[in-house]
């Protein structure tokens, strides 16, 4: 019996997944970063494996580790890579590594030489977020010393990739420019002697909507949770996950009672207050205080009063609702419940944000 659980339908990755594997020619990196943006990344890993993904993604190189430790032998990228990591453990692993500087370039080769064979590279060209990647003036130089350190043996140029800015905004003029600035850092890799073997640049938004940013490998994260980057758009992706709990207690208050600290809510009559045992220290944002909006009793009501950090409260009126009850804060939105969508909304924030923070916390995740 769960008191609160985050429930993760491993079906819908397989079906996301395949879905949109089946949709371009490229090979498909499931990007299972942020504990699988919430969902468990090993199981979100396994399924979007079983559901046709070549690669898997993750930021840093203990995430990709962990996929190794639990026996993946798919092709890992770890990309988020501060100075001084045990790289050559990476490396021994099989694990493929994003390279944007120099100086990180000079580390991988050391972690090669360590390893006992070359590190496998994926040089990521900055063409416009101005995040990680080199930045244009610096991607000569960054080539010339890759191009070295491959002819010497120490690493060898899988990839070349970057990343979008606005695909989420399907028409966006930045995504034409950042590909035509991808097209010139490609034409300058060949110049450069290298011929990597994959070329890559499409997030889910751009899987979805820019095939010809599709290269030789797609790298979608938030699609493949069933959830669209897109505002307005479902693209008939799958929800993967729910998150619900079980009515703790519920009492009767008069006209006028204050709700919660701060009595930001006050009941306009007679009312059924249900206290759900779930908070901000479980994911639930504070920022849902009056605002989040949660299915109880076939209802959509509205959380009442502040997010505490283990428990909310509904104001139910004269519904009938009783402790065991189920409350669904949301879900694939098939059955009336609300959607991370419905939440992100509420709350001011984007649905990668909900599903990441409801799953990384103490409430259980269980998988259909
Ligand atoms: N590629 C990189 C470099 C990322 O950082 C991310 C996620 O932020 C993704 C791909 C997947 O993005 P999305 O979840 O929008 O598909």
């Amino acid at each position: 019996m769960w008191q609160a659980e985050v429930r993760v339908d491993l079906d819908a990755i397989r079906e996301n997944v395949s879905w949109l594997r089946s949709g371009s020619a490229a090979e498909l990196m499931a990007v299972v970063k942020g504990d699988g943006y919430g969902h468990g990344m090993v199981p979100a890993a396994l399924a979007a494996l079983d559901g046709g993904a070549d690669w898997l993604g993750v930021c840093t190189l203990d995430e990709a580790l962990t996929l190794r430790r639990e026996g993946i032998t798919a092709p890992i990228l770890a990309w988020l890579l501060a100075p001084g990591l045990p790289l050559h453990e990476g490396v021994a692993a099989g694990i493929d590594l994003g390279a944007a500087s120099v100086a990180q370039l000079d580390e991988m080769v050391q972690a090669g030489r360590t390893a006992g064979r070359p590190a496998q590279l994926h040089l990521k060209i900055d063409t416009g977020l101005s995040r990680g990647g080199a930045t244009v003036s610096d991607w000569p130089g960054l080539l010339t010393a890759a191009a070295k350190a491959q002819a010497d043996g120490t690493v060898e140029v899988v990839g070349v990739w970057s990343h979008f800015v606005y695909a989420d905004a399907p028409g966006h003029p930045t995504t034409d420019r950042q590909l035509a600035v991808f097209h010139e850092g490609l034409d300058m890799v060949e110049k450069a002697g290298l011929r990597p073997r994959y070329r890559h640049l499409a997030n889910s938004a751009a899987t979805l909507t820019r095939p010809d940013a599709h290269f030789d490998l797609v790298r979608p994260g938030l699609a493949v949770y069933g959830l669209s980057p897109v505002a307005g758009e479902s693209f008939g992706l799958r929800p993967a996950m729910t998150a619900r709990a079980r009515v703790m207690l519920t009492k009767q208050v008069p006209a006028g009672a204050g709700v919660s600290y701060g009595h930001t809510y006050t009941t306009e009559r007679d009312s059924t207050l249900a206290v759900i045992p779930l908070g901000y220290a479980d994911g639930v944002p504070r920022s849902a205080s009056n605002s989040g909006p949660v299915h109880l009793g076939g209802v959509r009501r509205t959380i009442s009063g502040r997010v505490c950090m283990d428990q909310f409260v509904l104001d139910c009126g004269d519904d009938p609702v009783a402790p065991g009850d189920v409350a669904v804060l949301f879900g694939s939105g098939r059955n009336g419940e609300p959607t991370a969508d419905d939440w992100a909304e509420a709350v001011g924030t984007i649905n990668y944000e909900i599903v990441t923070r409801f799953g990384s916390t103490r409430v259980p995740r269980s998988y259909d």
